[in-house]
Formats: structure tokens, C-alpha cells, sequence
């Protein structure tokens, strides 16, 4: 146990209790509680108070699983749901408002609108990387659209897992629960009939989870990973290109879906690139990186050793970084130029602090051809040029979740898109409106006036040439 007050303890939901939660859940989702918009808010207002009166503890925790310096920690998890809850407290009504239906005259009698009902009963399973993030920021949605709601976090970050309980378990327990646990525990949740799912994660429980949704046709919001390129054309300020490219890959120690995999680059900039990238590293971490406060760690020895097997088998030549500290999971931002692409380092998704290189001879088309055989449907696609038809190019033909033009990562902080992939990335969306409606189900309805049943007539058998004419 450890002795920081500031750490909780993990402990493991009993899979016993897991069908009455659920059941629990449901209940109170047919009592029609969480549909009040009042209650919706004062739910959400709850979350804001609760992370905002366990931030020590949060970062203590995000320190704890993950060595995640507070700056990120409060960037990307804390201040991130933060505004999240904000924006959708200011923006609810609206968002929950009905819509009217553009139509014909005639149709209009029918006052068509859509009204916005919850999906009901909701599952939200999230990931180790950003573990409070992920999963607290689905349920700011499901809560917003009314659903009740079970949180499960990953295991692999047990203090952050237990933070999390303690924080939803500050809302209504009849409405919002946090399960936590591992396979037995996932695979017991999966086992029952959920109203929609939420997952983060790779992409092989991506497919257990799918799976195991279509036994009670359960619709399902995937959000993984893939091998997420960077295209630095001739056009582009390659320096900048560096910079932006490793910030991209060292924060949170290389552990973001969104993390750049490969750099693809035309010769023109392979020098400013390499040397603005080790430039940039010196500037980054003045006391290199194994100084703990400010770069995170692996998150455990498997996803360790998977890491450094992929270095240790690539054909490239390591051009800056490649110590490592398996005691300390420590693993060094690490360049690599590739001499193929045919390479262990372009096998599967990193997940960590390496960087292969490429150099592309054949200019921005053939950067393309090289996405679409090495991963046709990346969550971001970062390009770097100050060409507006090549910007017109990388959109027109290629495909990915997300794209930042001259930066990495950054289209996924505005909380204004949705964010989500496609393909082998994921389907489906979240953030700010999108969370709200991806818990939403857009029901139309209409009210025909009897008065109208006149015109209506025609609609009835027998069937006459006169009413055929008239449609
Ligand atoms: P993880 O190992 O923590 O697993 C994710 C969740 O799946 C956990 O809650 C875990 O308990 C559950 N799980 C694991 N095995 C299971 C099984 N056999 N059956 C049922 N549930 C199971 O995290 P991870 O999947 O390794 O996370 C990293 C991956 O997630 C990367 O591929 C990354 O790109 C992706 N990711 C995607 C996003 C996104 O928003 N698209 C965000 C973060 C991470």
C-alpha cells in the first residue's frame, strides 16, 4: 500500500454485484429521473465540483500509474473536462431543444419535429493512456443526454481507477456507477444488454467488444487507434515541422492514439528536420528525460518490452535517442531513419517514444501511395506544407479521423469538433455536442390533425388513377 494520503487504493468491483447495478440502472432509467433536464445539470455541476475538488488527487494518481507531469495531466485530463462540462452546461438547452422539420406546405399541419431522447442505459469502457479523460468525458455526454451510465476505466491504472470512483461516486448512485476490474469483470458487463457502448482502446478488444454488442444488437462507439502518419513536403518549414512533430511524440511518453507513428519527408528537409528534431529534445528537456518531472513513463513491463522488441528488430539506424531503463520503464525519445518500409517499426501501432523516418523521393503523391498500403484509415493525419493545393491533395485523397495541417494532435483540443476515426480507427464521435449526441437518439415525431383526414384520403385503397396522379 502506499503511504502518499493522496494515492486511493484500487479495489476490484465483485462480479456478483454487476447485474444489480445494471439492473439498478435500468430501473431508474425507466422512472424517467435522469430525463429532467434540472437534474441533468445539477448531475453535471456535481462532476465539475468533484474533479475540481480532487485535482491533487488526480494528479497524484496520473503521477502514480503513468509518471504524468502535472502540466499534461492538468492540460489534457483535468482542465480538458473542465471546459468540457462547462461548454455543455452552457450549451444544453439548446442542444436538447426540439428541431422542426424543413417541409411541404401540406406537411407542415403535422408540426414534424425531431425530439431528443436518451439511448437509455450506457456503457463507457476506457483505456490506460488517459484514463480519467477518456472515460469522464463520455460520461459528461451520457449524462448531459440523459442516460444512467457505468464508467469502467482500465486496470492498468489503478490509482486513477479509484479516483474516478470516488468522483462518480459523488453523483446519484442510481443513476451513474463506476465498475472497475479487468477481462472477467469487462466480460461480464458485456455479457448484458446495454442501450449503447462506448470504448477506447486498440482495436482487438475493439472487436470483442463489437461482437459481443451484436448479441442484443447494442450500437457501439469505437475509438481506436492506428498508425497515424506525418507528411513533410517540400513546401513545408521543416523545422517547425520537427518541433511540432516531436511534441507530438513525447508527451505522455508516445501513449496517445493520437501520437505521430511515421514521418514521411521529401529530401529537401531531412536535415532541418533531424537536427531541429535533436535541437528541440535539448530544448525540451534540458536535463534529459529520464529526470522525472517532465516526461511520463511506459505504463507497465509488457508494454515495455513490446516497445523496445520494435526497436530492437528495426533494419533503420537509430539517429538520436534509443537508452532505455526497464526498472524505471523508461524508454528515450528515440529518431529512427528507416532504410525500407517494409520495417518492425511500421508494424503495429508504437504506443511509445519512437519515431521511424522515411525519406520519400516522389513528392507528395507518393507519400500518399505510402498511407494507403500502410494504414488506409489512420485516427490523424498530419501534413506539413504551406502549399494550399497540396493541403487540397492530402484531403482529396486520403483518409483518417482527424487532420492537422503544419501541427500534431491539435484538432483534437478543439472542443468544438467532434473526435473519432474511421475504419480500423474507430466509427462514431464525441466531444462537446457530439458527446450529447451520441447518446442521443434523434426521435421524429408528428401529430396529424383529424381535420386533415380529408386531404389524407387519398392515400387509402382502392387505388384510382386520379389518386395515382395525385402523388
Ligand atoms: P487497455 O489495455 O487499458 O484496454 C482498454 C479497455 O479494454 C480496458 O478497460 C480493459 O479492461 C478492457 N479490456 C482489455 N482486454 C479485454 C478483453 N479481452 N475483453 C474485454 N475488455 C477488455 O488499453 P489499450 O487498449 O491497450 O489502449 C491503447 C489503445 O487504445 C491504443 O491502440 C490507442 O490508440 C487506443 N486509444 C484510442 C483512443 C481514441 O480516442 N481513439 C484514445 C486512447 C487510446
Amino acid at each position: 500500500m502506499s503511504s502518499n494520503p493522496l494515492l486511493l487504493q484500487f479495489s476490484t468491483t465483485p462480479l456478483d454485484t454487476l447485474e444489480g447495478t445494471h439492473a439498478r440502472l435500468t430501473q431508474t432509467f425507466l422512472s424517467g429521473k435522469t430525463r429532467d433536464m434540472e437534474f441533468r445539470k445539477v448531475q453535471l455541476r456535481k462532476l465539475y465540483y468533484a474533479i475540481l475538488d480532487n485535482r491533487a488527487y488526480i494528479y497524484a494518481a496520473l503521477k502514480a500509474d503513468l509518471n504524468k507531469p502535472d502540466l499534461e495531466a492538468s492540460m489534457a485530463e483535468v482542465s480538458w473536462l473542465e471546459k468540457d462540462i462547462m461548454t455543455t452546461l452552457k450549451n444544453l438547452d439548446k442542444w436538447a431543444a426540439d428541431e422542426t422539420a424543413e417541409t411541404d406546405f401540406m406537411y407542415k399541419f403535422m408540426k414534424p419535429r425531431i425530439t431528443k431522447n436518451p439511448m437509455g442505459t450506457v456503457l463507457i469502457i476506457g483505456p490506460f493512456n488517459y484514463p480519467v479523460q477518456l472515460v469522464l468525458v463520455p460520461l459528461i455526454g451520457a449524462i448531459s443526454a440523459g442516460c444512467t451510465c457505468v464508467v469502467k476505466p482500465s486496470e492498468m491504472t489503478p490509482y486513477s481507477s479509484a479516483i474516478i470512483k470516488r468522483i462518480v461516486d459523488q453523483l446519484d448512485p442510481e443513476c451513474y456507477a463506476v465498475v472497475n476490474g479487468g477481462v472477467e469483470e469487462t466480460t461480464k458487463l458485456l455479457d448484458l444488454k446495454w442501450d449503447k457502448i462506448l470504448y477506447t482502446g486498440n482495436g482487438t478488444v475493439g472487436r470483442i467488444v463489437a461482437k459481443a454488442a451484436s448479441k442484443h444488437l447494442t450500437p457501439v462507439i469505437l475509438e481506436l487507434g492506428g498508425l497515424n502518419p506525418v507528411l513533410i513536403t517540400s513546401k513545408a518549414d521543416a523545422k517547425l515541422a520537427a518541433k511540432r512533430t516531436a511534441w507530438g511524440k513525447v508527451i505522455n511518453c508516445g501513449q496517445i492514439c493520437l501520437a505521430p507513428d511515421y514521418v514521411l519527408l521529401d529530401p529537401s528537409t531531412e536535415t532541418a528536420f533531424v537536427e531541429s528534431f535533436i535541437k528541440t529534445m535539448n530544448e525540451f528537456f534540458p536535463n534529459g528525460t529520464q529526470d522525472r518531472d517532465n516526461y511520463a513513463r511506459i505504463i507497465n513491463e509488457r508494454h515495455f518490452d513490446r516497445i523496445m522488441g520494435l526497436l530492437e528488430r528495426t533494419k533503420g539506424q537509430v539517429v538520436f535517442g534509443g537508452k532505455s531503463d526497464r526498472a524505471d520503464k523508461w524508454i528515450e525519445p528515440t529518431l529512427v531513419k528507416l532504410e525500407s518500409l517494409d520495417d518492425s517499426l511500421l508494424s503495429e501501432e508504437i504506443f511509445g517514444p519512437l519515431l521511424p523516418y522515411y525519406v520519400v523521393h516522389g513528392g507528395l503523391p507518393e507519400m500518399i501511395q505510402h498511407v494507403r498500403t500502410l494504414g488506409d484509415c489512420p485516427l490523424a493525419l498530419y501534413a506539413f506544407t504551406n502549399d494550399e493545393k497540396e493541403k487540397q491533395l492530402v484531403m482529396n485523397s486520403t483518409r483518417s479521423g482527424g487532420v492537422s495541417f503544419n501541427d500534431t494532435i491539435f484538432h483534437a483540443a478543439i472542443q468544438s469538433i467532434p473526435f473519432g476515426g474511421v475504419g480500423e480507427s474507430g466509427n462514431g464521435c464525441y466531444r462537446g455536442r457530439s458527446s450529447f449526441d451520441a447518446f442521443t437518439h434523434r426521435r421524429p415525431v408528428i401529430t396529424q390533425p383529424s381535420w386533415l383526414e380529408g386531404m389524407m384520403g387519398t392515400r387509402y385503397p382502392p387505388y384510382s388513377e386520379a389518386k395515382i396522379k395525385r402523388y
